[in-house]
């Protein structure tokens, strides 16, 4: 989509901190990061949300996770993370294509504010 941010950043058109890539996923860090590890994992097509993406392609979305926590590991924080997908403008959703917060490096409360 050409009018989508990271699909812009997958296609090489905006800037990015790239730390991982796949065939299906790139993984680059937040441009405001929330914790010392704060890296957006994305896969390369573009789908909504996570529930969007789940429904079109289980698997893709499976690989999604399974690459968060190989960045999780590769950031050094594979052993405590937390993974996030915000689904809906409500909830703090701000860029519409799916993309997991891999967030990590410091404590975290629960439930989430
Ligand atoms: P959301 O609020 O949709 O769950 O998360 C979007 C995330 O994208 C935010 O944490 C925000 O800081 C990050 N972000 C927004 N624009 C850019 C950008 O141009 N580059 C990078 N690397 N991150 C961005
Ligand atoms: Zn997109």
């Amino acid at each position: 989509m050409a009018d989508c941010l990271f699909c812009r950043i997958v296609a090489g058109e905006v800037p990015a901190t790239i730390v991982a890539e796949t065939a299906d996923t790139i993984a680059f860090r937040d441009i405001n990061p929330q914790a010392p590890v704060h890296v957006l994992v994305i896969p390369r097509e573009h789908h909504t949300d996570i529930a969007a993406l789940a429904a079109a392609d289980p698997g893709l979305a499976g690989r999604l996770c399974a690459d968060a926590a190989a960045v999780a590991k590769g950031e050094g924080v594979g052993g405590a993370f937390r993974l996030v997908f915000n689904t809906g403008a409500e909830v703090g959703q701000s860029v519409f294509h799916v993309h997991c917060h891999v967030l990590g490096g410091r404590p975290f409360t629960w439930p989430p504010g």
